[in-house]
Order: C-alpha cells, then sequence, then structure tokens
C-alpha cells in the first residue's frame, strides 16, 4: 500500500516538451525521464492521469480534438495513462477547471475513483501546486528552466530535489545547451523520478513495496550514474 492512490501529472513542461499552444501530435517530445516516472506510478499499483491547461482552445488557437490528438500521441509515447483531462477555457472565462483552480483534478480523481487526498499531483509551476491544494490533494513542484524562481522558492518544502550546480555544469556539458537540451534535461529527468519518489520515502512500506517489484538493486546502479534517468531510480 501506499499513502496515494493516484499521480496526476501535468502535461506541457512535466510530461512533453513545453510547445505553446501545440495542435500537431508530430511535434510532442517527451522530457527524460517522464515515460520512466509514469511507469514507476504504474509499478507501484498508482492510478495515473494527467491534467492539463489548454487555454489554446478557447483563444481560437486550436480545437479541442486537436489537444486529444496531441494526447493520445503523448499517451502512446508514455505507455498509456488512465485518464486525460483538460481545460480549453481562457483565464478570462473564470471557470473552475483551469488551474490554479482545483475542477481538473477533481474531475480526474472522480475518473479514477479515488478521492483527491489521496492524489499526488506533479507539476512545474506555481498553478499546479495551488490547484492540488485547491482540491485538497499533495502536490509537487518539479522546477525546470523556464519554471519562475520566486515559484521555486516559494515552493521548496514540496520540490523534487534537483542536481547539483556541478552536476548540472557536467550535464550541460554533454548534452548541448538548445532551450529543452543542457540543464533541462537532466535536471528535469532527475527531478521529476527522485521526486516522485520522495514522498514515498520515509514510509517503509513503500520502499519494500518498491524493492520487492523492482528487485533489490536491480536498478541501483554500483557506480554514480552517467546518463540517463532510469539508471536514476535507484540513486541517491
Ligand atoms: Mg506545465
Ligand atoms: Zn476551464
Amino acid at each position: 500500500m501506499t499513502p496515494f492512490s493516484a499521480v496526476l501529472f501535468d502535461r506541457d513542461g512535466t510530461l512533453v516538451a513545453d510547445v505553446p499552444y501545440n495542435g500537431d501530435p508530430e511535434r510532442v517530445r517527451l522530457l527524460p525521464g517522464a515515460a520512466e516516472a509514469v511507469a514507476l506510478a504504474r509499478s507501484l499499483g498508482l492510478a495515473t492521469g494527467v491534467v492539463s491547461n489548454q487555454s489554446g482552445v478557447g483563444r481560437g488557437l486550436i480545437t479541442a480534438d486537436d489537444v486529444r490528438r496531441v494526447n493520445e500521441r503523448a499517451d502512446a509515447l508514455l505507455g498509456g495513462l488512465d485518464t486525460w483531462v483538460f481545460c480549453p477555457h481562457t483565464p478570462e472565462t473564470g471557470c473552475d477547471c483551469r488551474k490554479p483552480r482545483p475542477g481538473l483534478i477533481l474531475t480526474a480523481a472522480a475518473r479514477l475513483g479515488v478521492p483527491p487526498a489521496a492524489c499526488l499531483v506533479i507539476g512545474d509551476i506555481a498553478a499546479d501546486v495551488l490547484a492540488a491544494r485547491a482540491a485538497g490533494a499533495h502536490a509537487l513542484l518539479v522546477p525546470n528552466p523556464a519554471t519562475a524562481p520566486a515559484e521555486v522558492a516559494r515552493f521548496a518544502d514540496q520540490s523534487a530535489p534537483t542536481s547539483s550546480p556541478r552536476s548540472a555544469r557536467r550535464s550541460r556539458g554533454r548534452r548541448g545547451r538548445g532551450r529543452l537540451g543542457g540543464a533541462r534535461r537532466p535536471l528535469a529527468g532527475h527531478g521529476r523520478l527522485r521526486g516522485l519518489r520522495r514522498p514515498l520515502r520515509g514510509r517503509g512500506r513503500l520502499r519494500a513495496a518498491r524493492r520487492s517489484r523492482t528487485g533489490r538493486g536491480r536498478l541501483r546502479p554500483t557506480r554514480r550514474p552517467r546518463t540517463g534517468p532510469v539508471l536514476l531510480l535507484g540513486a541517491r
């Protein structure tokens, strides 16, 4: 058993590279570690979902069907989550679903048949954390380079740990410096996986469950991992 029954991920900037108002499935790119994080949640027996603001629909830039097609592509790349919900409204609409309002999380929890308090919401900006709070769910911020420093500081107590500056520098040197390259990749992937584990850590039941499913040490490299978020599953 885990303290959570479900993990609800933000989409853009958390699972997939943020392409503003993307309506093209061909442009979907998973962020490093995203598929592994979903797989880890599933291996722990957790339900999984995505809660995403898609105001491009309300702005007339893309259609709801565009969003669904993009979601289907992402879902295929991620190995399949249990539910996808999105808010199509603009901020001016004042709807109850757009994060930081709680509606998307309440809807996803209802679809999954779990109470909001048993959901862990993972996102990259303050609105994700605030929506979780408003819904009575738990939250974890996984910052990326686009996350405002003030938001990272504000939610430091519920942020995923990130790589040390030294390892980030090493990573930048290896990975190139594109907008989605460099620090974003190792930090995002590393933080997402460790972040998922962190609330679980310290609860012996969960660690035991994880070990029994994955085999003790199987994902635990003997040397510090050089690349690859999967290896980081077992890293300290
Ligand atoms: Mg986001
Ligand atoms: Zn809405």
